[in-house]
């Protein structure tokens, strides 16, 4: 049985450190773990730095410490806190939308149809949507308006929206490869503010061509959402929500001439040039993590910069897919017409007793997001915990979850001796692969084997944006004495990808004894 020495344990704690940040390299040069540890700190620094003192005001989401990177954003803002701007929101109350509006849909935009041909510009008509662009025919671009009219019932019931009240409900929209053309048969009017990639105002929207024929469909539904927000939520709420809900209600698979919306990509291949993942990838091992926090308090000019489109949606698809935090979130549709930071201060309120447990799951899916990640296996199972009965402990661990609590508490300088047992199915394919505590080693997971049983411990009581422990695990395998350097509750998992846990099942059961 191996030995669960300080020793081993600190040297798996370095290399999981490291993996965790560099398993996703995609081809990237390898860096050093130094690096990562640093990383991993910096983020601590950064969440460190927004909890608010104990004493002053509680209830708010705590201030921007540090001056806001976005360049876009003026001296003025830049020292302006959530709490600040909440204040300048007023007591503004906006209670729950439930007023549909049908006749107060923005005009349709007259169009010069002569000028535009003259331009090289075509019109694509479609029953909810009518296209002007100068791309030549092609089925991935004709088919636009047909994506477009196959979201809308989706867009309905995700928001609860009676078909009724959507029917006679439709947009025009411009996909520009040559702005100028467009500029030239007056479509674009000289008012419309720059924009990166896309914008919606009214009952129109405009698109830049894009280079993958997803990403040209994401964008037009994105736009979609938005318009439709307006329309049928009375606003859109606040950036971090505006952008997230578009994000997530545009990201789709298309296949067959059938649309589903609001889908966590499996493979990156399906959404080419979407980027988002990898985005929140890349921040997260510069050392640019966002907290929740910071996501809540974007301001309006925060996205003129793409990364703060994927930490919106990151945000969004989060609290949309988590099992204990997805009714909540969804409640927030109701708000939407409260446009200001108050939508946000009312969101964090509504969850405040929770956010050091959300900090750490946020924590977790940022650290490990990739395609595919199951939000709602990796939702981490919290329970109170106790301390362990003196003749020692049996805890049930299910092989197709994330984290879960052991519900026992260890404590600072006991050792306590680990004995693992179990049998159980890590993956299904082509056939049930079956696994002990210590793994398989023919397969691995962040240079362990996958399946192999990790532990962490965790202190509950640390405030929220506090590092967890959860993102550097240890090895436990069969078990062995392990000596606590710091006490906590013990969470255990079994090491796989958060994005097959599906295909796994059974259990194992860890006995745990305190020896000293
Ligand atoms: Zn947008």
């Amino acid at each position: 049985m191996p030995q669960y020495s300080v020793g081993n344990r600190s040297i798996l704690r370095f290399v999981l450190a490291a993996l965790v940040l560099l398993a996703w390299g995609c081809g990237e040069a390898e860096k050093k773990p130094q690096a990562s540890s640093r990383k991993l700190a910096r983020i601590v620094q950064a969440e460190r730095a927004t909890t608010p003192p104990p004493s002053a005001q509680p209830s708010d989401i705590p201030p921007n410490a540090e001056p806001e990177r976005d360049t876009h954003q003026g001296p003025h803002d830049a020292q302006r806190t959530f709490a600040g701007l909440a204040d300048a929101a007023g007591a503004q109350e906006f209670e729950a939308n439930t007023t549909i509006l049908p006749d107060s849909a923005p005009p349709l935009p007259v169009i010069d149809t002569e000028r535009v041909a003259a331009n090289g510009i075509r019109e694509i008509a479609g029953e909810r949507l009518t296209l002007y662009t100068d791309l030549r025919s092609a089925p991935a671009v004709d088919e636009l308006p047909q994506v477009f009219a196959s979201a809308i019932p989706q867009w309905n019931q995700y928001f609860g929206i009676d078909v009724s009240h959507t029917a006679d409900w439709r947009m025009v929209g411009y996909l520009m490869k040559d702005q100028e053309r467009f500029n030239n048969a007056g479509l674009l009017p000289p008012d419309l503010p720059r924009f990166l990639h896309g914008f919606q105002r009214g009952s129109e929207l405009w698109l830049y061509e894009q280079p993958s024929d997803y990403y040209r469909r994401h964008l037009l539904l994105h736009e979609g959402v938005h318009g439709f927000m307006k329309q049928f939520l009375g606003g859109t709420g606040p950036p971090w929500y505006m952008e997230g809900m578009a994000e997530l209600l545009a990201t789709h698979q298309w296949t067959n001439n059938e649309l589903s919306i609001r889908w966590f990509p499996h493979d990156k291949e399906a959404v080419a040039y979407w980027g988002r993942i990898k985005a929140v990838q890349d921040e997260y091992r510069a050392g640019r993590g966002r907290s929740l926090e910071e996501i809540l308090r974007y301001d309006a000019q925060a996205h003129l910069a793409v990364e703060p489109y994927a930490w919106s949606w990151a945000a969004a698809a989060f609290f949309d897919s988590h099992p204990r935090y997805r009714d909540k979130f969804r409640q927030f549709q109701q708000f939407a017409p409260d446009t200001t930071l108050t939508f946000s201060q009312r969101f964090y309120d509504s969850m405040k007793a929770e956010w050091p447990q959300i900090s750490r799951e946020w924590h977790v899916f940022v650290a490990n997001i990739d395609y595919g990640f199951d939000i709602a296996r990796e939702a981490i199972d919290a329970k109170p915990a106790t301390e362990i009965p003196a003749d020692g402990a049996t805890v049930t661990i299910s092989a197709d979850r994330g984290w879960q609590s052991s519900g026992y508490l260890v404590e600072t300088g006991a050792t306590y001796r680990l004995e693992a047992s179990g049998r159980y199915q890590v993956a299904n394919d082509p056939k049930p692969w079956w696994c002990e505590p210590n793994g398989v080693t023919i397969r691995y997971h962040n240079k362990l084997p996958l399946g192999m049983l990790l532990g962490a411990i965790v202190d509950e009581e640390a405030a929220a944006g506090e590092m967890t422990s959860l993102v550097t695990p240890d090895a436990i395998g069969m078990g062995g004495e392990a000596p606590v350097e710091q006490g906590g509750t013990l969470f255990l998992r079994i090491n796989d990808s958060p994005a097959e846990l599906a295909d796994n099942s059974g259990m194992l059961e860890l006995r745990i004894t305190k020896v000293q």
